[in-house]
C-alpha cells in the first residue's frame, strides 16, 4: 500500500504515515522531518527524489520513527533533539525498559521504542539551528509531548513553515494530552507546554505542521494562542482542587512506640496504616503499607496484644496493599477487599496499572460493592470511591462516637499536594465518574473526620467537598477541550 500524500507547496509534502512525514525537496534532494513506518521512502523516485540528505525527528514516540528500526544503517544522518538519547538510543532505550515495571510511578515517557536506534546524532538543540547546503534549520524548544521535543523553522518559497512535532494540533488540541503529565500529580509538564506554544505563537509563520492530523493555514498564530490559554486551564486543574480550604487537622496523641492515637480506639502508624481496637480484643488493620509493619509488633503490644483479625485496602496502590498478604501470614488476619480494588490486585500480571505490589493479593472475602460490613462491634458502610484511582473505595464506621471515613488518596487536607493524591490517565483518574461522584458521596455520608491515606486525618467541612465538586466538572472540561477528537475516552484515558 503506498502511503497517502499531499503536496503543501511545491516541494514541500506531507506523507500520511504513523505520523504525519515531512518532505521539503530541493532539485533532486530532500529532508524529512520525522521519519513514521519508512514506508513512504518507497515513493521518493516517483517525486524525482535521488538522495534523501537528512532525517530530523521532533522527538522519540515510536509513531515518529518506529520505522527507523527496520535497518541498522540507514545512507542518511538521523538527527534527533539533545535529551532524546534517554529513548532512543540502545543502552538507554535498554535500560528504561529495565527500570520501567508496573510496580512503579508514571515512567519518563509514556511510549518508547521496544529496542533502541544506532547511529542517532542528537545534535538538535532548543534554540540551535542546522544547515542543509545554505539552507538554516531552525529549533525552537517545545515541550510537552516529552521534556524534550522540538519544533523545527524553515522558510521555503519565500513562507515560514513550522513543523510542530506533537506541541500543537489543529483545532487548538494536543495529540494524546496524557503525554502532558509528566508526574501523577503536578502540572510540571503542562505549564512547559504553554511555554512553549506560546513561544511558538509569537513567531510569525505561514504554514503550522504538526506531527498529527491536518496542517494550519489558517491564523495559526490565533490557533496557538487558543491552545496556549487551554494550556494553561488544564495547569490550572491540575493544581488546587479546593481553594481557600484550610487544613483542619486533628490532633493526636503519641503512644511510645511512635504511633498516634487519633482516636481512643484508632491509631495511625507508618506512612499510611492505621489500626482500629475493638473491645473484644481484636483489631482491624487498613491500608497496611509493607514499610510500616515493622512497628506493628511494638504497637500490638502496647495496646495489649489485640489479635489482628482483620486488614482492607482503600485502593490497590502498593503503599495501600502490599502488607496485606504479611498480616495475613504472621497475624492470622482475614483479608478483606471491596470488589474494584479487588480487580486489579487479583492480576496483576494481566493488567498494566502503576503502583501494583509485585505479587497478586487474593482476597479471603469480599466486601459488598456497595453496602454493610460488620465487625464486631463497628458497622461499616462501605462504596465504590473512585477518584485518584477508579480502583479505589471508602468505608465509614462509628468509633468513639465519631464517624470515621477512611478514605485512601483522593482527598488530602488543603496543605497536602493540592489537597488530593492528583489526577492522570496513567493512574485511571476519573473527573465526574470519579472526583465528583465521590465527593458527593462523603457529602451524603458526612462523617466528622476524614482518615486519609500518608499520615493525614483531618475534619470535614463540607465547603471543601462542594468546591471539588465544581473543580471536577473544570477539571474535566478542561483536559477535554485539549483533546483532538473532544473525548476522554478515546484521546485521554488510558484505563
Ligand atoms: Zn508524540
Ligand atoms: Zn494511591
Amino acid at each position: 500500500m503506498p502511503v497517502h500524500s499531499i503536496q503543501l507547496l511545491p516541494g514541500l509534502r506531507c506523507f500520511r504515515d504513523t505520523c504525519n512525514v515531512y518532505l521539503i525537496q530541493d532539485g533532486d534532494q530532500a529532508v524529512a522531518v520525522d521519519f513514521g513506518s519508512g514506508r513512504w521512502l518507497r515513493a521518493l523516485p516517483r517525486f524525482g527524489i535521488r538522495k534523501l540528505a537528512h532525517v530530523f525527528l521532533t522527538h522519540h514516540h515510536p509513531d515518529q520513527c518506529a520505522g527507523l528500526l527496520a535497518k541498522r544503517t540507514w545512507p542518511f544522518p538521523i538527527h534527533a533533539p539533545a535529551g532524546e538519547a534517554n529513548f532512543l538510543s540502545p543502552e538507554k532505550v535498554t535500560a528504561y525498559w529495565k527500570a520501567r515495571c508496573q510496580s512503579g510511578p508514571c515512567p519518563p515517557s509514556y511510549s518508547v521504542l521496544k529496542r533502541g536506534v544506532e547511529g542517532i546524532q542528537f545534535d538538535m538543540g532548543g534554540f540551535g539551528d542546522l544547515f542543509w547546503g545554505a539552507r538554516r534549520l531552525r529549533f525552537i524548544h517545545t515541550p510537552g509531548h516529552g521534556a524534550n521535543a522540538l519544533s523545527i523553522i524553515i522558510t521555503h518559497h519565500g513562507k515560514q513553515i513550522v513543523f510542530c512535532g506533537d506541541a500543537a494540533h489543529a483545532g487548538a488540541a494536543i495529540w494524546q494530552p496524557y503525554h502532558l503529565e509528566w508526574d501523577h500529580w503536578t502540572g510540571a509538564g503542562a505549564l512547559a507546554a504553554w511555554e512553549g506554544v506560546l513561544r511558538l505563537s509569537n513567531l510569525g509563520m505561514d504554514l503550522l505542521c504538526p506531527s498529527h492530523g491536518p496542517v494550519v493555514a489558517d491564523q495559526p498564530r490565533a490557533m496557538l494562542k487558543r491552545l496556549a490559554d487551554k494550556l494553561l486551564r488544564f495547569y490550572r486543574v491540575k493544581g488546587h482542587i479546593c481553594a481557600g480550604e484550610t487544613d483542619d487537622y486533628l490532633e493526636p496523641s503519641f503512644l511510645e512506640c511512635g504511633a498516634r492515637q487519633v482516636l481512643p480506639h484508632l491509631f495511625q502508624f507508618g506512612c499510611n496504616s492505621y489500626l482500629l481496637l475493638s473491645g473484644a480484643g481484636e483489631s482491624f488493620v487498613v491500608d497496611p503499607y509493607a514499610a510500616d509493619l515493622s512497628q506493628v509488633d511494638a504497637l500490638l503490644k502496647e495496646l495489649g496484644r489485640p489479635r489482628i483479625t482483620a486488614a482492607a485496602a482503600t485502593h490497590y496502590h502498593s503503599d495501600h496493599s502490599d502488607g496485606l498478604p504479611l498480616v495475613k501470614q504472621k497475624y492470622g488476619a482475614k483479608t478483606w477487599l471491596h470488589p474494584w480494588v479487588a480487580l486489579p490486585l487479583r492480576k496483576i500480571e494481566a493488567l498494566k496499572r502503576p503502583w501494583l505490589p509485585l505479587k497478586p493479593i487474593r482476597p479471603d472475602a469480599l466486601w459488598p460493592e456497595r453496602g454493610v460490613w460488620r465487625w464486631n462491634e463497628y458497622e461499616f458502610r462501605i462504596a465504590p470511591f473512585p477518584g485518584q484511582t477508579r480502583w479505589h473505595c471508602a468505608f465509614m464506621t462509628c468509633v468513639d462516637g465519631r464517624r470515621v471515613l477512611f478514605g485512601g488518596d483522593n482527598f488530602q487536607p488543603s496543605s497536602r499536594w493540592n489537597a488530593t493524591g492528583g489526577f492522570c490517565a496513567f493512574n485511571g483518574s476519573r473527573f465526574r465518574e470519579g472526583f465528583m461522584r465521590s465527593a458527593r458521596l462523603v457529602l451524603r455520608w458526612r462523617p466528622d473526620l476524614m482518615a486519609t491515606g500518608h499520615g493525614t486525618y483531618y475534619r470535614f467541612h463540607a465547603s471543601q467537598f462542594r468546591k471539588i465538586i465544581a473543580w471536577a466538572e473544570r477539571a474535566e472540561s478542561a483536559t477535554r477541550s485539549l483533546c483532538p477528537s473532544g473525548s476522554l475516552r478515546r484521546d485521554y484515558h488510558l484505563f
